[in-house]
């Protein structure tokens, strides 16, 4: 469907032109085969860093393209629509400039333009196997030695873990708590720094997760991100911008779901009509309209708190909530509304659903971000 936009520049129409035609020509035809081999598509992410769309909201001088979040956040969607394992890469690799973006020294900031125009595939290292919504309470250790931290633990769930060129590590150099933690940037080829085998998921085959082992890695204290003991701060600053990129890809992935329920259920004949006339049918996709029209809408105004320079983790909080849920009934939906078709492979309905899930659970669970909104009531 094509949705109806409000833009605020020019400019900015040209670059969802551009993500459109990109998501038609480089996406929409290699998805389902991508996904079915498990292959991380790393050449189709060189194509969107060349054409501009891997650091739209960064700043021009870092080889940004100083876009306001809410035209991000809507490129992101359409690259959602069209694969969203691919628009989840885009997502966790902007996540991942962030640190360095935001509280980098300028050293550090001369390796933006090679991150954000995609020639180096970042990942963030914030899980671990036993600490994942409790994130302050994590162990992985870094200790001082001479001009280098020493790292060692073990990092989970890691996108991006066995292709990314740099990593985002958060890790213990203090005592217990969100206090004790720092933010070191490690580049893949670190020795003792090893990603162990993919994960066998339910979907986002093409975007493969593992677990990350340190052993005794070496990594130069200037790569240090904005002091020892910030690194919570910018864990969860970051995941307030990243959680708005995830909400945008629920929008893209319950509307492409949508589009195809939609035509097959006015091709569809059964008792001689099209089954899209059948009310108990069609108000149901009419529900569906409606919610993904509400996340829509949720998602861009957090995104236009955040261009203002307004606090949006709240707003960001509830877009994520309510865009996976919607994500994740709209995909099932569609699944009922092809009947057993929905079930094969043959439509992607059924992949839109396993892949739905995933946004429920990453960068904080829909528990959490309930957990933020409600202490956020709590506190008045
Ligand atoms: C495909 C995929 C990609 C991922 N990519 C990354 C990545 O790139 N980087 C990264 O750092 N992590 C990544 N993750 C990890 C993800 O962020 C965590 O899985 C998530 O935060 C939940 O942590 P957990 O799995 O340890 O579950 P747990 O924290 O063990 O939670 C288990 C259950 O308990 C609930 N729960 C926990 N605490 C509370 C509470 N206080 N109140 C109510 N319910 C609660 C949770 O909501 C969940 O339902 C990824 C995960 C997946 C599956």
């Amino acid at each position: 469907m094509n949705v109806d936009r409000i833009l605020p520049t020019d400019e900015a129409h040209d670059l969802l032109d551009l993500a459109t035609e990109l998501a038609d020509r480089e996406l929409a035809g290699r998805a389902a085969e991508f996904e079915q081999r498990a292959e991380f598509p790393r050449e189709v992410l060189r194509t969107l860093g060349r054409a501009g769309l891997l650091g739209l909201p960064y700043a021009e001088e870092h080889g940004g393209a100083a876009q306001p979040y809410e035209v991000y956040l809507q490129v992101l969607e359409i690259l959602a629509s069209r694969w969203l394992a691919v628009a989840e890469a885009v997502s966790v690799h902007t996540l991942s400039c962030y640190p360095v973006a935001q509280f980098g020294t300028v050293a550090q900031r001369k390796l933006l333009p090679d991150m954000i125009g995609g020639e180096l595939l970042g990942a963030y290292c914030l899980s671990e196997p036993q600490g994942g919504s409790d994130a302050a309470a994590l162990t992985t250790k870094a200790v001082r030695d001479g001009d280098d931290y020493v790292v060692s633990g073990t990092k989970a769930w890691i996108t991006h873990a066995r292709v990314a060129d740099f990593y985002n590590i958060f890790c213990r150099t203090g005592g217990p708590g969100a206090r004790g933690i720092s933010c070191l940037l490690a580049d893949r080829n670190t020795p003792g720094i090893a990603p162990q085998a993919a994960e066998r998921t339910m979907g986002l085959h093409a975007s493969p997760v593992a677990q990350i082992a340190f052993d005794e890695a070496r990594v130069p204290a200037d790569r240090l991100i904005g002091g020892e003991g910030m690194g919570f701060t910018i864990a969860m600053s970051a995941l307030d911008s990243g959680r708005l990129g995830i909400a945008a890809c629920a929008v893209g992935l319950a509307q492409a779901a949508l589009d195809y329920a939609v035509g097959y259920a006015r091709e569809r004949q059964q008792f001689g009509r099209s089954i899209i006339d059948f009310q108990g049918l069609g108000f149901g996709l009419a529900d569906a309209a409606t919610q993904i029209s509400a996340a829509r809408a949720l998602v861009l105004a957090a995104a236009r708190l955040r261009d203002a320079g307004r606090p949006y983790s709240i707003e960001a909080a509830k877009a994520k909530l309510f865009a996976t849920d919607v994500a994740m009934r709209v995909t099932t939906d569609a699944v009922q509304v092809l009947g057993g078709a929905g079930y094969v492979a043959d439509h992607p309905v059924e992949r839109y659903m396993r892949e739905a899930k995933v946004l429920q659970i990453v960068e904080g669970t829909n528990q959490i971000q309930r957990l933020v909104i409600s202490r956020a009531l709590a506190k008045g």
